[in-house]
C-alpha cells in the first residue's frame, strides 16, 4: 500500500522537561464549565456538560519564545478563553470517574480561541459551531506537564493577561463539572484514546484581541505560555 500523497505531519504538543513530545490524536472541548462565564455568555447555572472538537491539526505551539498567533480570517471579533487541559493517555469507553483519573496523563494550559461573531451567528441560527471554533490554528497550547508531577487539582490559579493587564482569574476548582467527571460524561459519547485532548472550559472575563496584542496565561503548578497576536497572512 502506497499513499497517494506524503501523509499529513502528526500534530504533537511538547512535553517539559522532556525531548519527548506528545501526539495528538483528537480536540475535544467542553463548553460553558464555569459558573461565571456561563452567566456572561447568557446561560444559567448548572447544565450537563456538552462537548464541541477542534481538529487535531488546530494546535498551535511554540519550541522557543512566544507563540505566534495569526489573526484569523472571516471575523472581527477573535476572542481568548484560557483552559486547562487534560491529556489522556490510556483508552476508555463508558467510564466511571474514577476509572477517568487513571487515563489522565497530564495536563497543559491552552486558549479555545473563538471567532465569536460567527459562534454568536450560529448559536442564532441553530447552526454548528465549526467555523466558529474549530478553525486553522484556533488551539495555542503550552508544554504538557505529567499530572504524577502535577498532584491533585484544587485551588490552582488560571489566568490571563492582555498586554499585562489581567483579563481572566479563577481556580481550577470552580470548575462546574471537575475532569474526572467530565472524562467519565466525554466518554459516554465518544472511544477515548492515548492522545486525546480536552480543553476543560474557561473562567470569566474572555474577551476580544487584536492584532498586536500581547498574551500571558498559566495554571499554577502546571505552566504558562506568552503568545502574540499577528496580522493576517
Ligand atoms: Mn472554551
Amino acid at each position: 500500500m502506497n499513499f497517494h500523497f506524503p501523509a499529513p505531519p502528526q500534530p504533537f504538543v511538547p512535553i517539559a522537561d522532556s525531548t519527548d513530545v506528545f501526539p495528538v490524536r483528537r480536540i475535544y472541548c467542553v463548553g460553558r464549565n464555569y459558573e461565571e462565564h456561563a452567566r456572561e455568555m447568557g446561560a444559567s447555572g448548572r447544565e450537563a456538560p456538552f462537548f464541541f472538537c477542534k481538529p487535531a491539526d488546530a494546535v498551535l505551539c511554540a519550541s522557543a519564545g512566544p507563540i505566534a498567533i495569526p489573526y484569523p480570517d472571516r471575523t472581527a471579533d477573535l476572542q481568548h478563553e484560557v483552559e486547562l487541559v487534560v491529556a489522556i493517555g490510556a483508552p476508555g469507553y463508558r467510564v466511571t470517574a474514577e476509572q477517568a483519573a487513571r487515563m489522565i496523563w497530564g495536563y497543559a494550559v491552552g486558549i479555545d480561541l473563538t471567532r465569536r461573531d460567527l459562534q454568536a451567528e450560529a448559536k442564532r441560527l441553530g447552526r454548528p459551531w465549526e467555523v466558529g471554533k474549530a478553525f486553522d490554528r484556533s488551539a495555542p497550547i503550552g508544554a504538557m506537564r505529567p499530572s504524577i508531577k502535577v498532584g491533585e487539582l484544587g485551588t490552582q490559579r488560571i489566568w490571563l493577561d492582555v498586554n499585562g493587564r489581567r483579563r481572566q482569574d479563577g481556580t481550577v476548582s470552580q470548575m462546574i463539572w471537575g475532569v474526572e467527571e467530565t472524562v467519565s460524561q466525554l466518554s459516554g459519547f465518544f472511544e477515548l484514546a492515548p492522545g486525546d485532548l480536552i480543553f476543560t472550559g474557561t473562567p470569566a472575563g474572555v474577551g476580544p484581541l487584536v492584532p498586536g496584542d500581547r498574551i500571558e496565561a498559566g495554571i499554577d503548578g502546571i505552566g504558562a505560555i506568552q503568545a502574540q497576536v499577528v496580522d493576517k497572512r
